[in-house]
C-alpha cells in the first residue's frame, strides 16, 4: 500500500492503526491524528486508477503494475475493460522504469548520459517518482 498522507499536517509518516467499517485506519506519527482511507480492492482512489492505466498504456504488464503500485492485477484488468483502454498495436518501444526519490531523480537527471537517446516521462507515485524510459526494439 502506498504511503498515506495525513490530512491534517500532510506528513506521510503514518502507521496502520486497525480497520474500521472496511476502511484502513492510519495514525499520523507526526501529529497523532487518526484518519481512514478506502482499502485497496474496495475503492481505490482515482489517482491510482489513472497511474495504473498510464502504466498499462506504456506497455507495463499487469503483474508488473501489481508489483509497482500494490494494486491487484485483477482490479487493473477490470479498469482496462471498464474504461475501454486500448494499447497501440505493434508497440516497438520497450519501456524500462525506475522508482526514485526526489534526490535520486535529481541525480539521474544531472547525468547527461542518462538523458541521451531515449524518450522518458516522470510521473509522481505516492511520495516517490517513477521514471519511464523507452528504448526502441532492434529488429
Ligand atoms: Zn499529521
Amino acid at each position: 500500500m502506498p504511503a498515506q498522507k495525513c490530512p491534517k499536517c500532510e506528513s506521510t509518516d503514518a502507521v496502520r492503526n486497525g480497520v474500521i467499517n472496511d476502511r484502513q485506519r492510519f495514525r499520523c506519527r507526526q501529529c497523532g491524528y487518526n484518519f481512514t482511507v478506502d482499502k485497496v480492492g474496495k475503492g481505490i482512489s482515482t489517482y491510482y486508477v489513472i497511474k495504473a492505466l498510464q502504466l498499462y498504456i506504456e506497455g507495463v504488464s499487469f503483474r508488473e503494475i501489481e508489483r509497482l503500485l500494490g494494486i491487484s492485477h485483477v482490479s487493473v484488468m477490470n479498469w482496462v475493460k471498464k474504461y475501454q483502454v486500448k494499447v497501440p498495436e505493434k508497440n516497438t518501444y520497450h519501456p524500462t522504469y525506475k522508482i526514485l526519490s526526489h534526490k535520486e531523480l535529481a541525480d539521474f537527471m544531472n547525468d547527461r548520459q542518462n538523458m541521451a537517446g531515449a524518450g522518458m516521462i516522470v510521473t509522481e507515485l505516492g511520495d516517490k517518482f517513477m521514471l519511464i524510459k523507452w528504448e526502441r526494439f532492434r529488429d
